[in-house]
């Protein structure tokens, strides 16, 4: 079987593993099956998780993960008409990821802080007005991500591109990001910011759209519609699952309570549910067949 496995919520919570599901996943792959991870998670570079997962005896290589990142560089490369220049809201990790397949990124907020200085010098001077389209070396996309360093002026900046008829690509819409320190608000939070001053609908690569699922399944030379997703999210995994056809299994050792999967309608439940590591290795068990 092809497995896409969530991160926050199935592997670890945090900082912390929840116990037994690297294990589970280990055996898995031992017995022929394929893991890829999928995280909406936009701000890390694919290789900073293969430390952490392999410390926690998760079976991974670095291009077995797939982030919001890592699937929406997967995406432009492979876009018709021809995307090569991106203006990027967003933080290293992104950057990395579209660079990585060969887009020349022009970072947002540093250009931003550009358009300002050129602005305060041309009056000062009585020069001419800066384009910011054109200072941005006229970007063919605005690829938004969550940005902890965003800036007013990096939105405004953003904003002209997308009006000036860059394609306007987010990575995913998570609303909020659970930090150490309690909710903060998400890449989607952006992209609505962006969405609500241009008046335009981005293209989004996260789940619950298809793409990052389908970039994942790609990753291994499959489909999407043969993988089980295995999440915590109801509005995102099983959303994405449903979305591309495949097979899910809920765990509950995430955001989502038992009661809340009650109230899902039938068309909307997953094929399997799990509380635990226990549970998982048992219901793999019974979709694999074996
Ligand atoms: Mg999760």
């Amino acid at each position: 079987m092809l497995l896409l496995v969530d991160l926050d919520g199935v592997v670890y919570r945090g900082r912390e593993p929840v116990p037994g599901v690297a294990a589970v996943l280990a055996d898995r792959v031992a017995r022929g099956d394929e893991v890829v991870y999928v995280t909406n998670n936009s701000m890390h570079y694919r290789a900073d998780y293969v430390t952490r997962l392999t410390g926690m005896g998760a079976p991974v290589v670095a291009d077995r993960i797939v982030s919001s990142a890592r699937a929406t560089a997967l995406y432009l490369a492979e876009h018709e008409p021809p995307i090569r220049r991106v203006l990027v809201v967003g933080g290293r990790g992104l950057r990395r990821e579209l660079e990585d397949v060969g887009l020349v990124v022009v970072d947002a907020r540093e250009t931003a802080e550009q358009l300002a200085e050129r602005e305060d010098e041309a009056a000062r001077t009585g020069g001419l007005p800066v384009d910011p389209f054109e200072l941005a070396g006229r970007p063919d996309a605005v690829v938004v991500g969550l940005d902890p360093g965003l800036t007013y002026r990096t939105l405004a900046f953003a904003a002209d591109a997308i009006r000036a008829g860059a394609r306007f690509v987010a990575t995913n819409r998570d609303p909020v990001y659970p930090s150490e320190r309690g909710l903060r608000p998400g890449a989607g939070a952006i992209v609505a910011a962006l969405e609500a001053t241009t008046g335009v609908t981005p293209v989004s690569i996260g789940k619950p759209a298809p793409f990052l699922l389908e970039e994942a399944a790609r990753a291994v030379g499959r489909r999407a519609a043969d993988a089980v997703m295995i999440g915590d999210g109801l509005l995102t995994d099983l959303a994405a699952a449903h979305a591309v056809g495949a097979r899910s299994v809920l765990m509950l050792t995430g955001v989502t309570t038992r009661a809340q999967l009650e109230e899902l309608p039938a068309s909307q439940r997953p094929d399997a549910v799990a509380a635990d590591a226990a549970e998982l290795a048992l219901v793999l068990d019974q979709l694999g067949g074996s």
